[in-house]
């Protein structure tokens, strides 16, 4: 096993933007490689450009509105569970604060805390923001920094169109004879990028990430190259 993540150590806002920054790559990976098996697919069966071009672009477009609709529903569920979660908590806080102090308490010496000063800090916490300090301690949540599912769509949306763009112009500008070439080439080399870093970003050793990552995408565009190739040769 390679060293442990220290981002949880870094607080949130380490944690978070690492989590954007591998979801993005994540999201050029999906649009790199189901565009590149789209377009491989259809060079299988016809030489014709606007074939190939429409075929990328629907390609494109379905898949970054699918990958963006999947993560706004995604990311609001979440959102909808943590409020309910801290309207709860808010609830007990009114209700039984004593016993959410203790709790608080206790908490906090679960964490490593001697039982004196737990006691301490959980009254310090409770005077400050007592939500936000049970929203962070027992919850794990920012009550002012909920993710935004809009963003969260937006973000994926971009991610997956920008991947979808290099297998879709790598097959339709070149001449006929080059496209196929160029495209598998410039694929396979994203791929291992992408695969770098998503592991970089992950703290995992790059080596097998970028095997796997190449060897997929180059499954996927043989798999539909042969589709499209067997579908061209029974006269489809
Ligand atoms: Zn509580």
């Amino acid at each position: 096993m390679s060293e442990p993540t220290h981002d949880e150590n870094h607080g949130g806002a380490l944690g978070a933007r690492l989590n954007w920054l591998r979801a993005a790559v994540l999201g050029a990976n999906d649009g790199i490689v189901s565009t590149a098996g789209l377009v491989v697919g259809v060079a299988g069966a016809t030489d014709d450009r606007a074939a190939l071009l429409t075929a990328g672009l629907a390609g494109l477009l379905a898949g970054s509105m699918s990958m963006a609709a999947g993560e706004y529903v995604s990311v609001s569920t979440q959102r909808d569970s943590e409020k309910a979660a801290l309207a709860v908590e808010k609830r007990e806080l009114r209700e039984r604060p004593q016993a959410e102090l203790a709790e608080l308490t206790e908490l906090l010496e679960r964490r490593g805390l001697s039982r004196q000063v737990a006691r301490e800090a959980a009254v310090q916490l409770t005077e400050r923001d007592a939500l936000k300090a049970h929203a962070s301690v027992e919850l794990g949540i920012d009550p002012d920094e909920l993710t935004n599912p809009w963003h969260a769509a937006w973000a994926s949306f971009l991610a997956f169109t920008a991947g979808a763009m290099l297998p879709l112009l790598a097959m339709v500008l070149p001449p006929a004879s080059w496209r196929l070439t160029v495209t598998v080439v410039s694929v396979l080399a994203a791929l291992a990028l992408t695969g770098w870093s998503s592991a970089r970003l992950g703290a995992a050793g790059p080596g097998r990430a970028v095997l796997r990552n190449v060897a997929g995408g180059a499954l996927a565009m043989g798999v539909t190259y042969a589709a499209g190739s067997l579908l061209n040769a029974a006269g489809v």
